[in-house]
């Protein structure tokens, strides 16, 4: 019998070189994509989407302009998926947000106790730690000691409030405007923006702008 004819049968691919998670996410994708639930460009575009394109540069251009513009500022806490979506950063896990303001008196951090929820389309896809047991754990029974964990001493007489994230609801920690930065444009400022510190385990980074 000719080779060519006599199968119709899956070619069978060696997965072995695979992870165990590689092979799940790949079976998934494939029953996903064989009964058309999914098309298969339309993932490779939102891979590519938060691979390149959606991450903490997104929150640090939220966070520079509530720092330079109050107006955008007031509308950002008090309503933050719409002041959001004005500088387009909407969609995934970032439908229902709200924007939480470090003051003199208080330090947020955020967490997902019960998985990993995170707003995407501000911080783009979460660190390894953020989904870890221990954060999440630790998070809530001692925050001053996940701030220690993380090189960040917040002042005693700082109340540090913990926010437990849901799929109904996500959280993006606006850090105090740094000392010394007066007069920086808006882009200078995102820059001193880290992802840690939107999720309030960091704080901004001052590096002195080139001459
Ligand atoms: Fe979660």
């Amino acid at each position: 019998m000719s080779h060519d004819h006599d199968h119709d049968h899956d070619h069978d691919h060696d997965h072995s070189h695979l992870s165990d998670m590689d092979v799940r996410v790949r079976a998934l994708q494939s029953i996903l994509v064989e009964k058309g639930f999914v098309d298969p460009a339309a993932l490779d575009e939102l891979v590519t989407l938060y691979e390149h394109e959606v991450g903490p540069q997104n929150g640090a251009k939220v966070v520079a302009r509530a720092w330079t513009d109050p107006a955008y500022a007031g509308r950002l806490f008090s309503n933050a998926t719409a002041a959001l979506a004005e500088l387009g950063f909407t969609g995934r896990q970032g439908e229902h947000m709200v924007a939480l303001p470090n003051t003199p008196q208080v330090h947020n951090m955020v967490v997902c106790t019960l998985c990993s929820c995170y707003p995407w389309s501000v911080l783009g896809l979460p660190p390894v730690w953020y989904k870890t047991p221990a954060y999440r754990a630790k998070a809530v029974a001692d925050p001053r000691g996940v701030l220690a964990d993380f090189g960040v001493s917040v002042p005693d007489d700082v109340a540090i409030r913990v926010w437990d994230s849901t799929a109904e609801m996500r959280y993006l920690v606006v850090p105090m405007r740094p000392e010394g930065t007066e007069g920086w444009s808006e882009e200078a400022l995102a820059a001193t923006v880290t992802r840690d510190s939107m999720i309030g385990t960091g704080l901004p980074v001052v590096t002195e702008p080139a001459a």
